[in-house]
């Protein structure tokens, strides 16, 4: 069996090389055959002497990811499923606007921590996708979108961590892939146009902070623990107060000076004045350590197994002025790509669900909800 080359960072290709007895600087001339020009033949490779490029083939191979299919929204986002094996496939969403190009990929098929509000999350878990499924999808939408726009020079200019899987649940994997997004001879991003979504994996965000310190989204969506933990069930083991000193630790490290706190508005469940005062008064307590931070809601995209509903546009504004009257930096996410299913929480592929979370969610469901105070409003702007 040959190596496929997407699964190495530089270092590793570099050890790779050495492997077959070359110098290691033939790993930076692959590199860029690859990342940057798209290269999936040695043949193509003419600066490589004549015997290494006979060489390869023996040992090596340059695989991306089998294409399922290919969504165009009417604003422009497109969506791209991804065949990863064993029946397994994955979503990859490319969204552009005037001034940047993103692409928000997955790092695994399904995802194990099961929040509520996640079409992913109720998908169940199947595995972790590999360093060259992680990376295929960049190198895949770059090299496409060039081809497809007529464009030479880079058009994915920023990436986001938060398709299919919660990513610091795959560690070992996500750092060679974050290492070859960052390397001026791949894709040369900027730490601050790399952004890695946590639903709250404490202990790797210190690790992250060490090895690869790129900007931070926190999945929170609830001021405390009780309402946190029916929704993203992952803050049973890490709780509000531990994963907030945890984003102060990161922040020392981080390339942006604020952390990104992402927020799903869910009517009823934690769109009210309350929480949004509660939310004030925790980022008051935790700003103490050092914590400055950026609140991002999501109006939430409903789909029937969640039980759950989209808060009215009204609520949500409500909910950002107390939050903005407070001080804190506020946004409120446009919904891009929902005529193909490609917004946020949408993503769900099509994954075999290894570990029985689709069927511990069925069957906690109604408890779960039960635990939760819905306040029943109209729906609508
Ligand atoms: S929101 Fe993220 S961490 Fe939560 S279930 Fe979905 S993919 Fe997993």
């Amino acid at each position: 069996m040959t190596t496929n080359l997407l699964d190495h960072d530089l270092e590793g290709l570099a050890a790779f090389c050495e492997t077959l007895g070359e110098k290691r600087f033939r790993a930076t001339q692959l590199f860029r055959w690859i990342h940057q020009k798209g290269a999936t033949n040695f043949d193509q490779m003419t600066d490589l002497a004549k015997s290494l490029r006979e060489k390869l083939p023996a040992s090596a191979h340059i695989q991306s990811l089998k294409v399922v299919s290919r969504h165009d929204s009417a604003d422009g986002t497109i969506k791209w499923l991804f065949d990863v094996g064993a029946g397994d496939v994955i979503e990859t969403v490319f969204i552009p606007e005037s001034d940047r190009g993103t692409l928000c990929i997955s790092s695994q098929a399904g995802c194990a921590v099961g929040c509520r509000f996640c079409s992913t999350g109720h998908q169940g878990f199947s595995r972790n996708l590999t360093t060259a499924e992680i990376i295929g999808q960049l190198w895949f939408a770059e090299h496409f979108l060039r081809q497809h726009l007529g464009r030479s020079e880079r058009v994915v200019s920023n990436v986001v961590m938060m398709g299919m899987g919660e990513p610091l649940q795959n560690y070992s994997q996500l750092l060679p892939a974050l290492r070859v997004m960052l390397d001026d001879h791949a894709y040369g991003l900027s730490r601050r146009r790399v952004t890695v979504s946590t639903s709250g994996v404490v202990p790797m965000m210190d690790r992250l902070a060490q090895d690869c310190p790129v900007a931070l989204a926190v999945s929170l969506h609830a001021p405390e623990d009780a309402l946190r933990s029916n929704l993203v069930p992952l803050n049973k083991k890490y709780p509000i107060a531990e994963l907030l000193d945890a984003c102060s630790r990161y922040q020392s490290a981080a390339p942006r000076d604020f952390i990104t706190f992402e927020y799903c508005m869910l009517d009823g469940v934690n769109d009210q004045a309350e929480h949004a005062q509660q939310l004030v008064e925790l980022m008051k307590k935790h700003s103490v350590s050092g914590l400055s931070c950026k609140f991002n809601l999501i109006p939430f995209n409903p789909f029937p197994a969640s039980g759950l509903k989209r808060s009215s546009m009204p609520q949500v504004m409500a909910f950002a002025k107390i939050l903005i009257d407070a001080g804190m930096v506020t946004t409120v996410r446009k919904t891009r790509g929902d005529d193909i299913d490609a917004a946020c929480g949408q993503l769900a592929g099509d994954v075999q669900d290894r570990t029985g979370v689709q069927q511990r969610m069925a069957s906690q469901r109604q408890g779960m909800l039960k635990g939760i105070k819905i306040v029943s409003r109209e729906v609508g702007v």
